[in-house]
C-alpha cells in the first residue's frame, strides 16, 4: 500500500511542488496550509509520515510538533522544512520530536532520501543494503559515493543525484522534465543545465570506465549495464 503522506506547508508552490511530486513518485499525499488544520488531521488519520514547515500560520510548526507527541502521543516521522534563518533556534525542533530536517531551498530528490530513509527506519528494516549496482557500476545512496569496480568516481552532488534516479529504473527511459523536477524543483538554473550534469556524469563514469548512460533527444535518459 502506498505511503501516507501529510505535507503542513502553508508556501502554496512549495507545498504544490511536493504534492506533485511525491504523488508522482505514488504515495498517498495530502497537504494543509496552516498548523491547526495539521494537529486536525493527525488526531483522526494515520499518517506515515509528515513535511512540516516551520513558519506556519496559526499555529506554529514547533506547537503543533510538540502537541502532536505530547497530547496526541503520534510517533509518526516528522521530517522539518526549513529555512536557513530559522535554523539556529529551530534546531529545538529535535527536542520537540523531528525526525530530520531539509534545509530551503531544496532538491525534490533530496527530501524523497530522507522520506524513504525515515519511512525505512520507521518499519524497522533500516539495515537495507544502500548500494545500488548496474554491472560494474555501485552507488551508495547512504554515502553518495560511487565506484566502477573498485575506481572511485567523483561526483558533484547534483550529478550523484541525477545517478541515483537514473539507477532507480535501470534500462528505463527517465523524462528529462522528471529529471529536472526532481534536481531543481521550479527553478531550474538555466535551459541546459541538465545537459551540463548529464555530460559531468557521464565524463565522471568514463573516466572510471564505465559508459552506459544514453540520451534520447529531446525526451530523456536511461542508464544500462553495457557489456564491452
Ligand atoms: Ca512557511
Amino acid at each position: 500500500m502506498a505511503a501516507r503522506i501529510l505535507i503542513a506547508e502553508d508556501d502554496y508552490t512549495v507545498a504544490t511542488n511536493l504534492f506533485t511530486y511525491f504523488e508522482h513518485q505514488g504515495f498517498d499525499v495530502e497537504v494543509v496550509y496552516n498548523g491547526q488544520a495539521a494537529l486536525h488531521r493527525c488526531s483522526v488519520e494515520r499518517f506515515d509520515i509528515v513535511l512540516l514547515d516551520l513558519g506556519l500560520p496559526g499555529l506554529d510548526g514547533l506547537v503543533f510538533l510538540q502537541r502532536l507527541r505530547r497530547e496526541l502521543r503520534v510517533a509518526t516521522p516528522v521530517l522539518v522544512l526549513s529555512a536557513r534563518s530559522d535554523l539556529s533556534d529551530k534546531l529545538a525542533g529535535f527536542e520537540h520530536g523531528a525526525d530530520d530536517y531539509v534545509i530551503k531551498p531544496f532538491a525534490l530528490a533530496e527530501v524523497e532520501a530522507r522520506v524513504r530513509a525515515l519511512l525505512q527506519r520507521a518499519r524497522g528494516d533500516a539495515f537495507v543494503d544502500p548500494v545500488r549496482r548496474l554491472g560494474t557500476l555501485s552507488f551508495d545512496s547512504a554515502e553518495h559515493t560511487a565506484r566502477v569496480g573498485e575506481v572511485p568516481v567523483r561526483l558533484t552532488p547534483k550529478a550523484a543525484q541525477l545517478l541515483e534516479l537514473l539507477l532507480r529504473r535501470p534500462g528505463q527511459l527517465v523524462r528529462r522534465q522528471e529529471i529536472e523536477q526532481a534536481l531543481w524543483g521550479s527553478d531550474v538554473p538555466h535551459p541546459d543545465a541538465l545537459r551540463s550534469q548529464v555530460h559531468a556524469l557521464r565524463k565522471a563514469l568514463g573516466d572510471a570506465g564505465f559508459d552506459g548512460i544514453d540520451t534520447t533527444h529531446g525526451v530523456g535518459y536511461r542508464i544500462v549495464a553495457r557489456t564491452p
